[in-house]
């Protein structure tokens, strides 16, 4: 089976300063793979290679077996991405704001199939008609998960996504991340929760300056082995 996302050798300098050491990393389609590590550890860093916003200094990141380097506008279609903040347009509804993403990637849907979104993404339908200067973060990442939704992605890149969320909006993100792996959506997101990483994730890696140090599968961790391993792992 082609893995969803694969690191080979993957690697990125800028300038003398090394961001990401080799890394070797396969996550196979439906998984849910948690990347935790300090600031500047190179999360964000392997999102972006595969997301093609930066090229690798060396080796490939394949999404669904294409490399993306090569093939930037192929994978792009494969992948969404959602940001710590979902840049949303204040003055326009939910639904306006969905009908908006969708047509800059191609794509015309009726009002009610966009609604329909929504409320898959777990956005209620007395907000749908409402502007997004009034909705809180956890709706505005609900709507990020319906673009996300709208255009079929595969693979959906995650970059601290519940960052700020408070429990309650967490735990809506997570029971809609789990559906989407249940549907074979494949998840890699970057986060600083290890309690959200051990609940959510099926496996998890540790970075440390560049370098993935520890892969774990959260059936065989609790949160507490975690925490244990990832202050070990940062020294
Ligand atoms: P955070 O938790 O703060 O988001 P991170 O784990 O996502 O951290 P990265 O943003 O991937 O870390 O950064 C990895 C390293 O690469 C850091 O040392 C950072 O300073 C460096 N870096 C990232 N982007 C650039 C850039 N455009 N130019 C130079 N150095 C960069």
């Amino acid at each position: 089976m082609t893995n969803a996302l694969e690191a080979a050798q993957l690697a990125k300098n800028y300038n003398n300063h090394i961001a990401l050491h080799p890394l070797e990393l396969q996550i196979p389609p439906g998984q849910i793979f948690c990347l935790l590590g300090q600031n500047g550890a190179g999360k964000t860093t392997t999102i972006n290679l595969f997301l093609g916003f930066i090229e690798p200094s060396s080796g490939q990141a394949l999404i669904n077996g294409v490399n993306v380097a090569k093939n930037t506008d192929i994978t792009r279609q494969a992948v969404a991405y959602i940001p710590e903040v979902v840049h949303l347009y204040g003055n326009l509804t939910g639904v306006e704001n969905l009908d908006f993403f969708n047509r800059l990637a191609g794509f015309r849907f009726s009002p009610k199939e966009l609604k329909a979104f929504l409320l898959k993404a777990g956005l209620q339908e007395e907000a749908h008609e409402k502007k997004l200067g009034g909705y809180s973060k956890g709706m505005r990442q609900k709507v990020g998960i319906a673009i996300a939704l709208a255009k079929n992605a595969s693979v959906i890149l995650m970059d601290e996504p519940t960052s700020g969320l408070d429990p309650k909006a967490t735990l809506e993100f997570n029971a809609i991340c789990r559906e989407l792996s249940d549907q074979g959506k494949t998840i890699l997101m970057a986060t600083h929760d290890i309690f959200n990483a051990t609940s959510l994730g099926h496996r998890i890696g540790i970075m440390r300056d560049g370098h993935l140090k520890h892969i774990v599968d959260a059936s065989g961790i609790t949160a507490e082995g975690l925490q244990q391993l990832y202050f070990e792992s940062i020294g």
